[in-house]
């Protein structure tokens, strides 16, 4: 892993699929959430696609994640694996939001996140859109996209797993300027392919 200082331009703020995340990785539940949860907050670059990580800054410290954001954190930002929530809130403090500093406190990046994830609700948005989650459903990039870009009045970016001959919708990614205040619009790189088609079960 490089280290280093922590610059950037903007944020990616990621929600992951589950069933897609323990598709291709170990997961402990017999049945994975069926929700989009909080996968990590990203300090990330428009000219670089290697987003800075693993800076050198303050250690993640439990305490500071206080009883009501614990209790908050765990239904927006499960640890989908292996159900130990406070190490991956780690893990992605330690890899992304040390980069993150000159924004946000360790306090202020969880806080934030957890407003992220309540602001606008993918998993509603899809299926108000009657998008459903299943094994023999397909869509384009822009079917998935434009309900959400109408609800957020944002472009998101779409990332999948390809699997055979579909590509299985991973995670959806919002975009924030600098400040991790204002949703910009994403730019569409590093995510879905334009082809095969997109499916989620
Ligand atoms: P990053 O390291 O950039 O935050 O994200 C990549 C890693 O996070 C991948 O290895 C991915 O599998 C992992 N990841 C995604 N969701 C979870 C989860 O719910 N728990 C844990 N422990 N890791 C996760
Ligand atoms: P994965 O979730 O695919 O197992 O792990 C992806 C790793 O690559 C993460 O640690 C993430 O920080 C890094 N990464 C860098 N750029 C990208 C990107 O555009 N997409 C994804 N998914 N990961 C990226």
């Amino acid at each position: 892993c490089v280290m280093s200082t922590g610059s950037y331009d903007y944020f990616q703020f990621v929600q992951q699929w589950p069933p897609t995340n323990c598709k291709f990785r170990k997961c402990s539940k017999p049945r994975p959430l069926q929700r989009f949860t909080i996968h990590g907050l990203w300090p990330s670059n428009y000219s670089n696609p290697t987003r800075p990580s693993n800076c050198t800054g303050l250690q993640f410290e439990a305490r500071k994640v206080y009883p009501q954001l614990q209790s908050d954190l765990k239904i927006s930002w499960p640890d989908v694996e292996s159900g130990n929530d406070t190490k991956f809130w780690e893990d992605e403090w330690n890899k992304h939001g040390k980069c993150s500093e000159q924004t946000l406190n360790q306090r202020q990046y969880f806080e934030r996140s957890h407003a992220m994830w309540t602001s606008f609700n993918i998993t509603e948005i899809l299926k108000n859109a009657s998008i459903v989650p299943h094994p023999k459903k397909t869509w384009s990039y822009s079917d998935i996209v434009a309900p959400i870009k109408t609800a957020t009045e944002r472009t998101p970016l779409l990332r999948c797993k390809l699997d055979k001959k579909t590509q299985l919708l991973h995670e959806v990614v919002f975009c924030y300027e600098y400040k991790a205040k204002k949703q910009i619009d994403c730019n569409r790189t590093a995510g879905c392919g334009h082809q095969p088609a997109i499916s989620f079960q």
